[in-house]
């Protein structure tokens, strides 16, 4: 790997001389693949160069886990908690650099990365606190003298595919429930991020965890993914990303028929009602559209606001749109950043340009920046759509972009109509003080995710997985921890009796 010498991220990317990219088996190796440019979104200049990892380094990552995985299972959970906290410690030590990292490969305004890496740290927090609190179950038998257990049991090795929009928070999101209850795991970051992912492969270095119990291997979904989601030896594929990946990650996972958890995209409605505190909605609803320059699966992909208050909704909201500061992402002033790549930021004009040429109208923004912050930079304007046609891509199709459709509607029924078109079911946002229409909002509305009165970001005790083609299984909390273990049931009988002998009908 070489490194720009004028950076001070070198020091957090593979070895000391810079020229490692791939974390496997406790030792920094360099890619045996073709050569990959990591570009700046900021600038849309070369920020590194990695080599992708072949085939078989993937296959060496997966088998040095699969050799690490018992030695660690056998441990107690306490014992994995300690190490998972010392990672967590290092991850707070080095918050500002880890954060800056974030912004160069990615974006993102620097206030929200110290945030996405204050989020890393809390990962691992929070499910070593699972050390001693993870689940089994003793149930009665229907025989005398027996008990019947379910115990749980890791389920091995977890291939952990890691989109780009959070890179650091969400690889710990995957390592920290896949460590606790004692399985290794190999990280495939985006191949547009990987930077942040052999940042943290050093301090999992530091904190000694035990060779080959994380691997970080970069390159391509089609090459590296695939390598470890065909691996017989994978037992279970956790992966944030979109809906067409998923679903070719599933077909995959059919070789083998290894276990699958996948958190895809999103179209969230946001839904204002008459009596809503407007402010407070419409401050929500920027944050939920704006935050991370629009890519966040949970974000206001669609606001939804009652024709009472429509204009009075859409003035407030163009007004607070106009005064988010676009800007150099190092700047802890900026509010808005570039897209992650010219080709994310081409999907969104897109998009636009489609929806204007169906008679849609931008009350500000609308496209790329007559004057951007920065030349070469993925840039493109906050952007408000009125006047949509009722069957536009863009209130059916996931924009992940810096851009809102607003739109009206006269009753509670047909919002909920809205909400519910299409396949996608990740996530909604609902204000109003009227408790009846809160609880048919949460009854009706087809999403594994409802925030009343707020914008998000989810908690880690919730539970965070999407319906329909919004995902499979899920991730945080009790039940996101369930997915990384398997069960065992075990009829424990000490009757000296045979289950014919004991027979109770
Ligand atoms: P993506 O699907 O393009 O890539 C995700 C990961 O899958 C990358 O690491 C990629 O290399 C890998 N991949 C691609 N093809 C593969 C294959 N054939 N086999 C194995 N792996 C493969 O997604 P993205 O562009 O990185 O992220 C944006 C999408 O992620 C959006 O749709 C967004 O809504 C979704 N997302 C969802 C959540 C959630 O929690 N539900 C969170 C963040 C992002």
């Amino acid at each position: 790997m070489s490194v720009p010498s004028d950076t001070r991220m070198a020091p957090a990317m593979g070895d000391a001389k810079g020229r490692a990219d791939q974390w496997i088996g406790g030792t920094w190796f360099r890619g045996q693949g073709p050569e990959r440019q990591v570009i700046e979104p900021a600038t849309g200049k070369v920020l590194a160069e990695i080599h992708d990892a072949t085939v078989a380094q993937a296959h060496e990552a997966v088998a040095a886990a699969k050799a690490a995985q018992p030695l660690w299972a056998a441990l107690p959970p306490i014992a994995r908690a300690r190490k998972m906290r010392d990672v967590a410690a290092l991850i707070r030590r080095d918050q500002a650099a880890l954060a800056r990292l974030v912004v160069q490969e990615q974006g993102k305004p620097i206030k929200e990365a110290m945030g996405e890496i204050a989020g890393a740290a809390e990962f691992l927090e929070y499910f070593a606190e699972f050390a001693r609190r993870l689940p089994g179950e003793i149930l009665p038998s229907d025989f005398a003298g027996e008990e019947v257990w379910i115990r749980r049991a890791p389920v091995g090795v977890v291939a952990a595919i890691i989109p780009w929009n959070y890179p650091a928070a969400l690889i710990c999101r995957k390592v920290a429930p896949a460590l606790i209850t004692g399985n290794a795991v190999v990280v495939k970051p985006h191949e547009m991020t990987p930077l942040s992912g052999l940042a943290l492969a050093r301090l999992f270095d530091e904190a000694g965890l035990p060779a080959g119990l994380v691997n970080i291997v970069n390159g391509p979904g089609e090459v590296v993914g695939e390598a470890l989601t065909g691996s017989a030896d994978v037992g279970l594929i956790t992966m944030t990303g979109s809906v067409p990946v998923g679903r070719r990650i599933m077909e995959s996972a059919a070789q083998n028929l290894s276990a699958v958890s996948l958190e895809l995209g999103g179209k969230a409605a946001f839904i204002v009602m008459p009596d809503a505190d407007l402010d407070l909605a419409v401050r929500s609803a920027v944050t939920s559209r704006f935050m991370n320059c629009g890519q966040t699966c949970i974000c206001n992909e669609r606001t939804l606001v009652h024709r009472s208050i429509y204009e009075a909704f859409v003035e407030k909201f163009v007004a607070v749109t106009r005064s988010l500061k676009m800007g150099d992402p190092l700047d802890p002033n900026t509010d808005i950043g570039p897209k992650v790549s010219e080709e994310e930021c081409a999907k969104v004009a897109t998009m636009v340009q489609a929806a204007l040429a169906q008679g849609a109208r931008a009350l500000t923004g609308g496209g790329r920046p007559a004057a951007p912050p920065s030349d070469g930079g993925f840039w493109f304007d906050p952007t408000v759509l009125v006047d949509m046609a009722p069957d536009a891509q863009i209130m059916r199709e996931e924009i992940f972009g810096p851009v809102v459709p607003i739109v009206p509607f006269d009753t509670f029924d047909e919002a909920v109509a809205i909400a519910n078109q299409g396949t996608l079911g990740l996530s909604s946002y609902l204000f109003t003080r009227d408790f009846h229409v809160i609880m048919e909002a949460i009854n009706r509305i087809e999403v594994g995710e409802v925030y009343i009165n707020r914008a998000g970001p989810e908690g880690v005790q919730g539970f965070h997985g999407g319906w329909n083609d919004s995902g499979v299984a899920g991730d945080d909390g009790l039940h996101g921890l369930e997915v990384f273990m398997r069960k065992k049931t075990v009829y424990l009988n000490y009757s000296g009796a045979t289950t014919v002998d004991l027979m109770p009908y």
